[in-house]
């Protein structure tokens, strides 16, 4: 089956297939001599789902880190509530109805109580109760529950759709692959998976009524194809082939300490994106000169309270420290919303969530959640070479409004005496194709400019970054797209300040050397992509790569220019076809 290629590498597994789907579970009449076999039922229900949550507890507290551990004990908390119990078994004495439908109408009935509340910390419990009740359904009939935190060994995972929040909490060792019905290129749940170096195949449409647990499928996320049952000889193909990657990958690193300057010495700044303050060591491994977008909002995705000041300071701090001496840190302000909602958090439920509440607008109507984040990132910042970045600006007003609120985070710290980089440098992301028509205004007020591919093209195109049904219409190379890229590069130029890109366009090599020829100064990307996109840089010269993007700028359509560049790289390269 052929879908879209969202994260490199091969990989031949079994499948384990996941499904988020609700459960159907019954719902009948008892006779009153039943009801004690009832609550029998129900409390040997309870008593597995408590041992599963201890042995989860014990597997967690020596692989995993300490928030997971919080929530599973959170859970056993709310499965040993004797209030949860009573209002359980007396329901099913004074209806007389099995205990699925009574622990579905008592729990619901709490989750709905507490989305009510006004207490936040309260309104995040709903997440953990909707969890305790399925585990309790799954063991009253009998289902084993699949969850992606309790895979023990290594598979393929194959499911319609997983959030970002799920490939961030799945227990990544394990998960060679991931195949998936849905999804884009650049959505987040593929930027997840290339992060984590897992290969992946998205946007199969059905994919997921293919396969069976245990059947083999071989993952080719070079190319975007998954075979299902393979026979041996094509297992023997696909052996050679991740062979060749390997080997590909290990001649790559010998790139590592090279510059990223074309033939005739021009340079530019290759650099990291990072989710999880872990892969700082990633980038350093590929030679990254600095973190380009770390994606903090990464932070506040775990199921759970919002992410502590203490706990913020720490992850900032240490990818800091790691990268002391080797280059800046570009954090960007939670950008939550859009398809990164918080577990729990029901105030995301929204019509249209693409064009909605997501990041700075969420942070300048949450100023308590956002002053807490740049307090964070200010004490951080005596560790190393911090810049500050706003996502989803789309106006003078709301890049005022940020900039405002960040002085007197700053100032608040000066009356405390708390140390901080009176020099950090501030940026905005475009991304919001008004900001990229007014790109000139916001590079007079600002350090630097980060082009956000990922969205400036879905909003410009009007294309759903994460929907395969038109994922044919998300192009590049779409003159509009390229007009825009122009424009910004040229406005931070004009005020003399660099201009970097950190959507996913700057990582794949067909766009480098356009990129090159626009001007871009610097590249940002997963960290796995770093040195293919050098080794691109190394060969080329930058007259060459104006004379490229001077060529593309005049012609009309982006299959005249995908062709004209294929053409143009396979000349010059081995990895290009047409
Ligand atoms: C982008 O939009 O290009 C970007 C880098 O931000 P994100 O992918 O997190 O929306
Ligand atoms: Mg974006």
């Amino acid at each position: 089956m052929k879908g879209i290629s969202a994260s490199p590498g091969i990989s031949i597994g079994k499948v384990f297939l996941y499904s988020t789907q609700t459960l159907n579970f019954p719902s009948y009449s008892i006779e009153e001599d039943e009801v004690d076999g009832e609550i029998t039922r129900f409390n040997n229900a309870i008593e597995r789902v408590r041992r599963d949550l201890v042995e989860l507890a014990e597997k967690t507290r020596k692989t995993a880190g300490k928030k997971d551990l919080e929530i599973i004990e959170t859970h056993l908390m709310m499965i040993e509530d004797p209030d949860l119990k009573s209002q359980i078994t007396q329901g099913i004495a004074e209806e007389c109805r099995n205990a699925e439908h009574i622990v579905e109408h008592v729990i619901s009935m709490m989750t709905k109580t507490l989305e009510d509340a006004d207490d936040e910390y309260l309104k995040e419990r709903v997440v953990d109760l909707i969890d305790i009740q399925s585990r309790i359904l799954h063991h009253l009939m009998y289902i084993e529950r699949t969850s992606l935190v309790d895979i023990k060994e290594e598979v393929i995972l194959v499911a319609q759709n997983l959030l970002p929040s799920e490939v961030l909490t799945m227990n990544k060792k394990y998960i060679k692959g991931i195949v998936l019905d849905a999804g884009g290129k650049t959505s987040h749940t593929a930027i997840l998976a290339r992060s984590f170096e897992i290969p992946a195949v998205l946007g199969l449409s059905n994919v997921s009524k293919k396969v069976r647990n245990g059947n083999t499928i071989v993952v080719d996320g070079n190319q975007g194809t998954v075979i299902l049952r393979p026979g041996r000889s094509v297992i023997d193909t696909y052996k050679l082939r991740l062979e060749e990657w390997i080997k590909h990958e290990k001649d790559l690193l010998g790139l590592h300490n090279l510059p990223a300057e074309t033939k005739d010495g021009h340079k530019v700044m290759l650099m990291a994106n990072i989710e999880i303050p872990e892969e700082v060591n990633s980038a350093v491994a590929h030679g990254a000169s600095g973190i380009g977008l770390y994606r903090s909002e990464f932070l506040f995705l775990r199921p759970g309270e919002v992410a502590s000041e203490e706990e913020q300071f720490d992850a900032y701090a240490y990818v800091l420290k790691h990268m002391k001496g080797k280059g800046p840190v570009t954090i960007r302000t939670i950008d939550v919303g859009g398809d990164k909602v918080i577990p729990g958090l029901k105030d995301f439920d929204e019509e249209n969530p693409i064009l909605g509440w997501r990041a700075v607008r969420f942070c300048l109507s949450r100023k308590d959640i956002f002053r807490i984040q740049l307090r964070a990132m200010l004490r951080a910042s005596v560790y190393g070479s911090l810049k500050i970045m706003f996502p989803m600006i789309s106006g003078g007003e709301e890049l005022e409004n940020v900039l405002q609120v960040l002085e007197e985070v700053k100032e608040s710290c000066r009356q405390e005496k708390i140390p901080f980089d009176e020099e950090i440098q501030v940026g905005s992301m475009i991304e919001v194709p008004s900001a990229a028509l007014i790109s000139d205004i916001i590079a007079k007020k600002v350090d630097f400019l980060s082009i956000g591919t990922n969205d400036l093209i879905q909003y410009t195109i009007a294309v759903d970054r994460g929907n395969e049904k038109i994922a044919y219409l998300y192009q590049p190379f779409h003159p509009g797209v390229l007009r825009f890229l122009k424009m910004i590069i040229d406005n931070g130029h004009q005020f003399d300040i660099p201009v970097a890109m950190c959507g996913e366009m700057a990582s794949d090599p067909i766009f480098t050397v356009l990129l090159l020829g626009l001007g871009l100064d610097e590249f940002s990307m997963s960290p796995a992509a770093i040195l293919e996109v050098k080794k691109i840089i190394r060969s080329v010269t930058i007259t060459e790569a104006r004379e490229l993007a001077e060529t593309i700028m005049d012609m009309d359509t982006y299959t005249k220019i995908d062709e004209y560049v294929r053409k143009w790289l396979n000349e010059r390269f081995d990895i290009f076809s047409t």
